[in-house]
């Protein structure tokens, strides 16, 4: 059968994918086109045998994987959603904002995503001279090349340094030489949270705060972060992500409700071998929550 890829990339097909039940649904996911370990079709594949029947790839910086997800998705007759994660900085630190069900042909999405991996570029060459200045050298050559081309991330990094030794694992890792005030740390000029929301509104996306409970914002400096993104057009957050313990998801399906935003779901899958890898097994939205896809 011949698939048109263009009819694939247009917007999600509310006909053909309305669900009359919740779907088991992973809406952040990430592939070899960032920092994730398999390719889009593999990654539909794994989706597919761990139940997922709504998939939307959200790679950082990037909608590359996207044109084979869509395919292979409707090979395996799952809805999938064009999605990308965007690094945001605000007040100082990275904030991560999902855009879902974005037009990947839309060019201000596409150049506002080229002047993120631009810095993406810069930051890979500046860490790798921050850390030779620590002794450990050729960790940009080493990353570069993990990413064979594609953006290079923390993660290439934190693999290289473990690999080398300087770490038991990636979250030893990040903590010693990738996290602020740490060696390897370049602080961000990613988008700003108003051009981020923008671009994805641009590409009829709706822009989704990714797991908020990561960012141990206090409640003053939370509230400032929903104002300014509802004030740019921001639509939803994640409530039920595997960064959220339980805790997490009800205070987060609270603001939700009181900020009236809708409630999105993610794994945000990387690899199978590592432990963030919650597809499929993620737990339900409260009922209080208005699902994202009721939108689709
Ligand atoms: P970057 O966008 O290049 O700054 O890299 C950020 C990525 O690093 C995130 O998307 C995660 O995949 C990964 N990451 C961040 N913190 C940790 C951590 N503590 N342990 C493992 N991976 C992490
Ligand atoms: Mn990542
Ligand atoms: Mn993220
Ligand atoms: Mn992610």
């Amino acid at each position: 059968m011949v698939v048109d890829t263009d009819d694939l990339l247009t917007s999600f097909d509310r006909k053909q994918n309305a669900f009359n039940v919740n779907p088991v649904a992973d809406l952040h996911t990430h592939t070899l086109a960032s920092d994730g370990t398999l390719s889009a079709s593999d990654l539909v594949a794994l989706a597919v045998r761990y139940g997922v029947n709504l998939l939307a790839l959200t790679d950082h910086d990037e909608l590359d994987g996207c044109r084979e997800a869509a395919t292979v998705a409707q090979s395996h007759g799952i809805a999938f959603i064009n999605g990308v994660e965007i690094s945001v900085t605000w007040q100082a630190r990275t904030i991560h904002i999902v855009g879902l069900n974005v037009d990947t042909t839309s060019l201000p999405l596409q150049q506002g995503l080229a002047k993120n991996r631009t810095f993406r570029d810069w930051r890979a060459e500046e860490m790798g001279r921050r850390l030779a200045k620590q002794g450990i050298v050729g960790g940009y050559e080493a990353a570069a090349a993990m990413a064979m081309g594609r953006i290079v991330s923390r993660t290439h990094f934190a693999k290289f340094l473990v690999s080398g030794g300087y770490a038991s694992d990636l979250r030893e890792v990040f903590k010693h030489y990738l996290k602020p005030n740490k060696p390897g740390y370049v602080a961000g000029e990613w988008a700003t949270l108003e051009a981020a929301v923008g671009w994805i509104r641009e590409a009829d996306g709706i822009a989704v705060i990714a797991h908020p409970a990561r960012y141990n914002l206090s409640a003053t400096k939370l509230r400032l972060l929903l104002q300014q993104f509802i004030a740019a057009g921001g639509e939803a957050i994640e409530v039920v992500s595997s960064s959220h313990n339980s805790d997490d998801i009800l205070h987060f399906a609270d603001v939700a409700k009181r900020y009236q935003l809708l409630a999105s779901v993610g794994s945000d899958f990387h690899d199978p071998n590592y432990h963030w890898n919650g597809m499929g097994r993620l737990p339900p939205l409260p009922a209080t929550c208005e699902p994202i896809w009721s939108r689709w």
